[in-house]
């Protein structure tokens, strides 16, 4: 670990502080209404507690493997670990006593397997539920037209609480294109808040990477989650 790479998420990470600031404050809000996150996947956990030293509150990572890795080198006394990545059922078991939200529910059975193994740990989990906004295939989160009979199905699970909604809108070539499936999901983010549905609270809408947060903020994102433009670009082949 060189002191280049940590003077530059140093500078990234004030630069980021810095939009996030004025994209809240296009849309009327302040900037602790918008939650950063950090993607913390393929990045050493000396080079995230360095973040969390600069004020970093939030991290997440992607695959329980590596999170289970890194898990006893995180500082966490200053920040909530989350998990943001495609998780199967059969490693939730792994990580549930670990982290403070699971952002990418998108099936009964995951909702269920969280719950149970919550109700082990005395715990309840609090979770968002994955939207797929682009309806495309292949790609992990709920239909939007099925949104709503998921919420319905998981809403009584005694040890989760659902919080929001979380998406990865798919690639796209302008940030128009993109501002359109963010107001889509914000749209429908509004629209369940509305329903009032028992025990589901939209509080978070969890939008935005690098390239696009600024714009996710716009549409109403109130949490964004941002890797490379922070710890710089990644490198799976460590
Ligand atoms: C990697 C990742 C991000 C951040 O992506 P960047 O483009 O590096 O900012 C955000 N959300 C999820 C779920 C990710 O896996």
């Amino acid at each position: 670990m060189t002191e280049k790479l940590l003077d530059n998420v140093k500078r990234n990470y004030y630069t980021i502080e810095e939009r996030i600031a004025e994209a809240a404050s296009k849309v009327g809000k302040s900037r602790d209404d918008i939650t950063f996150l950090a993607a913390t996947k393929t990045v050493d956990a000396e080079v995230i507690n360095y973040a969390i030293s600069l004020g970093l509150k939030y991290i997440g990572e992607n695959k329980a493997q590596e999170l289970l890795s890194k898990y006893d080198k995180y500082n966490l006394n200053d920040a909530s670990l989350q998990f943001i990545g495609h998780l199967q059922t059969n490693k939730v078991r792994q990580i549930i006593d670990k982290v403070d939200m699971i952002q990418s529910v998108d099936s009964v059975k995951l909702a269920k397997e969280i719950s149970k193994q919550s109700a082990k740990n005395n715990l309840t989990t609090n979770v968002l539920v994955e939207v797929n906004i682009g309806s495309e295939e292949n790609k992990s989160g709920v239909m939007p037209d099925g949104l709503l009979e998921l919420l319905d199905e998981i809403k009584d699970f005694e040890n989760i609480s659902v919080k929001g909604l979380m998406t990865i809108p798919p690639i796209c070539d302008s940030k128009q294109k993109i501002s359109k499936f963010f107001d889509k999901m914000n749209n429908i983010f509004i629209d369940i808040s509305g329903k009032n549905i028992d025990n589901i609270s939209m509080d978070i809408l969890s939008m935005g990477m690098s390239a696009d947060y600024y714009e996710a903020i716009l549409s109403g994102a109130n949490m964004v989650r941002v890797g490379s433009s922070l710890f710089g670009a990644r490198n799976y082949n460590i």
